[in-house]
């Protein structure tokens, strides 16, 4: 088989760039492990309001907006409540949403073989496992979009991902009622060694969660979010829901790797460590990256050769990350619930408060250099829709 890129995963970050080399006119496979994009999801799904800007999401999958966050000190007594005057957070109801973008990308002529592993480098070609046996392709490019433990960006012989979290939630159905959609966030490191608990209620949907360093849980994640569960704030009354989904992953905190691009292909989202390495927040990372990816890699192929791939260069694109991987350095030595609880007097101060507004409302997002995500959804006229 052969391709003019071969994307490896369909993440939000695969289908987004692969979408987008499939508008331009190039022939794209795209090649995902799981049979069904709408199983084995490993997000909560909040869009940032910079997201939600400047990407055209289908605004029927998205759940009403947050203004509020509630910050919690170890024993929950005496929370911090932000409001925002903007409309700050919308959960995507992910299961439609990745069928949404699987369509917009076979709409644009990406050919998506779902059920199909890639299986690493062969005889100058990629080893596809998919259900009718293994094929050989043959692409110009690989794009690794194959999450935070990429198995293209060591066959690529680029950086991979050392630094990461792991999280786990539990996703329910809420009844309606007038409570304000709110964001509950618990820092506990007997929780969430090293970042933290949450509850999201937005009316709809309660997502229940924590995350943390693996090896600081401790009696495991696992055990870590069944504790939490039992004493989560911010759940409406009720009983154990009928139907819970569980979601869950390693999250790279590390910052943007610096070799993300070589000859042979590049990496984005996840794989690229294209996350916030102080909110964990990847969404809105993976799809500025991969409008960046989507530019050298037409430029490469107009051109017919390998050269503007230089220009996708991480460790330019990492120097900009320097304040939130110094406040990531600060979450990670927070051991303990009395340094927790010192964190707290901090930030119940004006200037403590003020620096968590700047965190959770500020308008700052990915820095991907290039042409601008608004420009580039409106000249394409929604199929730049994930
Ligand atoms: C529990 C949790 C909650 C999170 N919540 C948020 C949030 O609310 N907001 C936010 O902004 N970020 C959140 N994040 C981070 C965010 O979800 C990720 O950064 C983002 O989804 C990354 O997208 P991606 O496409 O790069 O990777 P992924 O979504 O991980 O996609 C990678 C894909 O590659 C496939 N794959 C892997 N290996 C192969 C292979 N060999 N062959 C074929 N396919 C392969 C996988 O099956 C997968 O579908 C969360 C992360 C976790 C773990």
């Amino acid at each position: 088989m052969t391709a003019d890129v071969l994307v490896v995963g369909a993440g939000l970050a695969g289908l987004h760039t692969a979408t987008l080399l499939a508008r331009r006119g190039h022939d794209v496979l795209l090649a995902e492990r799981r049979p069904a994009l709408t199983g084995a999801i490993r997000t909560t799904g909040i869009f940032v309001r910079k997201t939600l800007d400047d990407f055209p999401l289908p605004e029927d999958l998205l759940g009403p907006p947050i203004r509020r966050v509630v910050l919690y000190p170890p024993g929950l007594r005496r929370p911090v409540t932000l409001d925002s005057a903007r409309d700050e957070y919308r959960v995507g109801d992910m299961a439609p949403l990745y069928a949404a973008a699987a369509r917009t990308a076979a709409g644009a002529g990406v050919r998506l073989a779902l059920g199909t592993r890639c299986a690493g480098r062969c005889d100058g070609g990629w080893l596809l496992a998919g259900p009718e046996g293994p094929v050989r392709v043959r692409a110009r490019y690989v794009v690794g979009a194959d999450g935070a433990r990429s198995r293209v960006a060591r066959d690529l012989g680029l950086d991979r991902n050392r630094h990461l979290l792991v999280g786990a939630e539990e996703v329910f159905g809420v009844p309606a009622g007038d409570r304000t959609p709110t964001f509950h966030c618990v820092l506990d490191p007997s929780l969430a060694p090293g970042y933290l608990a949450w509850v999201v209620d937005d009316g709809r949907h309660a997502h229940v969660g924590v995350a943390g360093y693996a090896d600081r849980f401790p009696d495991g994640l696992r055990r870590a979010l069944a504790r939490f569960r039992a004493g989560a704030p911010g759940l409406p009354p009720g009983g154990a829901p009928a139907e819970v989904e569980r979601r869950g992953g390693p999250i790279p905190v590390g910052g943007l790797l610096r070799r993300i691009g070589g000859s042979d292909g590049l990496l984005v989202g996840d794989a690229a460590g294209a996350v916030s390495p102080l909110t964990a927040g990847g969404l809105d990372p993976c799809l500025r990256l991969s409008e960046l990816a989507a530019d050298v890699l037409d430029d490469a192929l107009r051109a017919g050769r390998p050269d503007p791939l230089a220009h996708y260069d991480g460790a330019a694109l990492r120097a900009r990350f320097r304040g939130r991987l110094a406040l990531r350095h600060g979450l990670a030595q927070v051991r303990t619930p009395a340094a927790a609880r010192a964190a707290f007097a901090v930030l119940r101060t004006p200037p403590g408060r003020a620096a968590a507004r700047r965190v959770l409302f500020g308008d700052r997002s990915f820095p991907a250099p290039g042409r601008s995500p608004r420009a580039t959804a409106s000249e394409e006229a929604g199929a730049a829709r994930p």
